[in-house]
């Protein structure tokens, strides 16, 4: 199987189907795994959930994806980050809301656990060091977990018990799997934050054993002017050619 693994989409219909058009061509539509904040900034909620749906995606639940549902108090969300949260609510018809609401904080796939944050805290928490990283695998069953939540493409190692290695991951980069436990983090499709404007994603090869992680570049105008149109916030508009 080639899985394409996939997380912060962030409403951005245009770097989602960026990224499924180069995931057929690179044979990787074999399963799509979400790691959740699937809506939430961005001007197109509704046409990313249909999307993914159409194409049999699982997902698991972001802290945005809850927020926009009602499920998650948004009083720890930023100005901005409430801003548009509070947008992709009105825009939601009520089974879209469903949706969001049915998202479990979990799943397991083929031995990999997918979970947005983290296992200690799937809404809260960011793994960006290898201290966080090990309480995660404390809690990891399965030899692969998927985590987004950081819009970073990165993962951790864990080369002997308790000691986790920490890794970021360039475009094109491929991982061979061995026997270790892995933390594997896509990046983000809609709003990347490493500087790079282009959208991330991976593709994890189960039979050849092997991850691969891949940038693409996508409209971004198109993107900002649905946004503009839509009164979303300029801040906003703007992160989005800084790749902030
Ligand atoms: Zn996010």
């Amino acid at each position: 199987m080639r899985i394409t693994i996939i997380s912060d989409i962030h409403g951005n219909l245009d770097a989602l189907e960026t990224v499924l058009a180069d995931a057929a061509r690179q044979s990787a539509l074999d399963a799509i795994w979400n790691a959740g904040d699937t809506v939430g900034y961005g001007p197109q909620p509704a046409e990313v959930l249909a999307t993914l749906r159409a194409n049999g995606a699982v997902s698991v639940a972001g802290n945005h994806d809850l927020a926009a549902c009602g499920l998650l108090d948004r009083s720890d969300f930023n100005r901005l980050a409430a801003l548009a949260i509070d947008w992709t609510a009105g825009v939601l018809n009520e089974d879209e809301l469903c949706l969001l609401r049915a998202l479990p904080a979990h799943s397991i796939e083929r031995g990999a656990t997918l979970v947005h944050g983290s296992l200690r805290a799937p809404y809260r928490e960011y793994l960006l060091r290898a201290g966080e990283a090990g309480a995660h695998f404390a809690l990891q069953t399965t030899q692969l977990s998927v985590v987004g939540h950081t819009h970073l493409q990165m993962w951790f190692d864990e080369v002997a018990p308790g000691v986790v290695r920490r890794h970021y991951s360039r475009d094109g980069q491929v991982l061979a799997l061995g026997d270790e436990r892995l933390i594997l983090n896509p990046g983000s499709v809609g709003q990347p934050r490493d500087g790079d404007v282009r959208a991330g994603y991976a593709i994890y090869d189960t039979a050849q054993a092997t991850v691969m992680w891949r940038r693409l570049p996508y409209d971004v105008q198109s993107v900002q002017r649905k946004m503009r149109a839509r009164g979303l916030p300029q801040e906003l508009i703007d992160r989005l050619d800084r790749g902030v």
